[in-house]
């Protein structure tokens, strides 16, 4: 098999070059083609001599997943879905606003951790993603939309032409990122190096449900900004939405926000937590989780539920939004409510990729379940 050089980060590829024989700088220039230029094909990269390109043609690849359908929204929401060989494979989505073009990227076929709100937990787990199907999302997005006028909400700055119309990154797609350690580093390491995307870590954001000893090695292996799915601010109610929480209980959850941000490019820690309507959204909750989150310098991005067949919960209604969001406001903290965007091609989160292949059989065992 070819090495799919889409796979390895600048210390991968130099490495891999040093067993092909060749200098570090050749290893940079190759990075700086595929990620900068776009380039997929050997023979274009003109500035490599025809001897190593002759080598790389025969050893090797640069092959993102392929785009099975991209739609874009009426508010100018991008989405795209890759065939990765699976079902109905994944999804990215790019939301343009006036000041920034943000990417989201999805990090696993599926999700074996079974939050109960969320469309992708429900489908259960198929396979985590390589580096180059997760670095691959943002080569697409990068290199396909630098050609096109922008499209933002308020046309601000329609018709301009930006060579860098993604800023920032959220891993806030299918999957739990930190459950695919290894890859989602080295396809973070790339999206950094000023060889390839120079993003900053500020605007990189790795979203996770709570697994607390990759949160302390993300820390110490590619600190990033963190945003934490909490969702519920008492155990009794997270075990049941969030199952991780039975492992790694809140007390545990909020001292590994505090380690965290000794490393983090950010002074707080953005905490997810999705309203929905009587269950986690009453006075009592909000003022629980003002508790809860008493000690972690952060923010709250409230999330109303987005819905999907047969989930079993609602979205509530405005005025509850309001009113929790307010209690939370008068204890002092920032909070922000998630705008829903992309409505009509189902990019919201956790509406990404309709069903996935679940290799443990666990969407069969829970259909027979509802029908017996
Ligand atoms: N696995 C990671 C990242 C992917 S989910 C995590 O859980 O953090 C990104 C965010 O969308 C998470 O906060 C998740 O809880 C939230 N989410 C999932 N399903 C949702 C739904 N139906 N409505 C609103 N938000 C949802
Ligand atoms: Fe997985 Fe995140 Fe969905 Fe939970 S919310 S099931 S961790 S993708």
């Amino acid at each position: 098999m070819p090495h799919n050089l889409l796979d390895l980060d600048l210390d991968k590829l130099t490495a891999w070059f040093a067993e092909l024989g060749e200098k570090p700088f050749r290893a940079r220039q190759v990075f700086r083609w595929m990620h900068q230029s776009g380039v997929s094909d050997f023979a274009q990269m003109t500035d490599i001599a025809k001897s190593l390109r002759e080598k790389l043609l025969a050893a090797a690849t640069v092959s993102a997943p392929a785009i099975r359908h991209a739609h874009v929204s009426s508010d100018g929401t991008r989405k795209w879905l890759f065939d990765v060989g699976v079902a109905n494979g994944i999804e990215t989505v790019f939301i343009p606003e006036d000041d920034r073009g943000t990417l989201c990227i999805s990090s696993q076929v599926g999700c074996a951790l079974e939050c109960t709100f969320c469309s992708t937990g429900r489908q259960g787990f198929n396979r985590n993603l390589s580096v180059a199907e997760i670095i691959g999302q943002l080569w697409v997005a990068h290199h396909s939309l630098k050609h096109e006028p922008n499209r933002t909400p308020t046309g601000n700055d329609a018709g301009e032409i930006s060579e860098r119309p993604v800023s920032n990154v959220v891993m806030m797609g299918m999957g739990e990122p930190l459950a695919n350690f290894d890859n989602v580093v080295s396809a973070l390491n790339i999206m950094l190096d000023d060889h390839a995307y120079g993003l900053s870590r500020r605007r990189v954001t790795v979203s996770t449900s709570g697994i607390v000893p990759a949160m302390d090695r993300l820390a110490e292996r590619c600190p990033v900004a963190l945003a934490v799915s909490l969702h519920a601010p008492t155990d009794a109610l997270r075990d049941t939405l969030v199952p991780i929480n039975r492992k790694y209980p809140l007390a545990e959850l909020m001292a590994a926000c505090r380690r965290y941000l000794v490393h983090a490019p950010r002074d707080f820690i953005t905490f997810e937590y999705v309203l929905l309507a009587g269950v986690n959204d009453t006075p009592v909750h909000a003022r629980q989780l003002v508790e809860c989150v008493r000690d972690v310098p952060c923010k709250l991005n409230l999330i109303p539920f987005n819905p999907f067949p047969d989930s079993g919960y609602d979205k509530p209604r405005v005025d509850a939004q309001r009113a929790f969001r307010e209690i939370l406001q008068d204890a002092g903290l920032i909070v922000t409510t998630r705008k829903t965007r992309g409505d009509d091609i189902d990019a919201a989160c956790g509406q990404l990729a309709g069903r996935v292949a679940d290799k443990s059989g666990r969407v069969m065992k829970r259909m027979h379940k509802e029908a017996a």
